[in-house]
């Protein structure tokens, strides 16, 4: 359970499980104390408010990444597109108003620091080490390498790497988060933490 929950979860856009919720507070709440949280995927807010609450706690910062043009499967006639978040006068998917509805609902507006831009690009002047990072990003091999690349190497020592949807039987979904997900075990720089329904959690040795 997230204490003070300013919103309601269930209300909110997005793909994330209750107990995968309070699973990203709690670590968030362990680890912002060793430097400021940083998602990739943001998407409507959900993740951003859970993570959010627990910088706010802590006196950290969120910074949430997110191009907010959606992933593949949120495009058009793609299974996982919603019409509601389509923009008729660009012609494009675009979540990033639904997001900030959510933040300033949330009362996080001081607290989250919206990054809309795509991961390599955010990445390449990147020179601040973080306590966690949560990587919900793109769901393609190639996306999420490049997430695990240029994000995991700024996680401090004692700082948490999540990563969401995590699904050994490739039935139950794609398994690229599960092959970085090995990737950074077999790495020998991180430790499994346990997993949360398909929330995957490591520290940094
Ligand atoms: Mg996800």
């Amino acid at each position: 359970m997230i204490p003070d929950l300013p919103v309601d979860l269930d209300l909110i856009k997005g793909f994330l499980a209750a107990d995968e919720a309070t699973a990203l507070y709690d670590c968030a709440l362990q680890a912002c104390s060793l430097g400021p949280v940083l998602e990739i995927g943001s998407y409507c807010g959900k993740s951003t408010v859970c993570l959010g609450l627990a910088c706010q706690r802590g006196d950290s910062t969120l910074f949430a990444l997110d191009h907010h043009r959606g992933s593949e499967e949120h495009q058009k006639g793609e299974m996982f597109h919603d019409p509601e978040l389509y923009d008729h006068g660009e012609a494009l998917f675009d979540t990033f108003g639904e997001f900030r509805r959510t933040i300033r609902a949330a009362g996080l507006e001081q607290v989250v620091v919206p990054i809309v831009a795509g991961s390599a690009l955010a990445a390449r002047h990147w020179n601040t080490p973080l306590g966690m990072v949560f990587i919900d990003g793109g769901h393609s091999l190639e996306a999420a390498l490049t997430d695990y690349r240029c994000w995991a190497p700024h996680v401090v020592r004692g700082g948490i790497l999540a990563i969401h949807d995590l699904f050994a039987d490739a039935h139950e979904g794609g398994q690229a988060p599960y092959a970085v997900y090995r990737m950074a075990l077999a790495s020998g720089l991180f430790e499994a933490l346990g997993q949360v329904n398909s929330l995957g959690m490591l520290r940094r040795l």
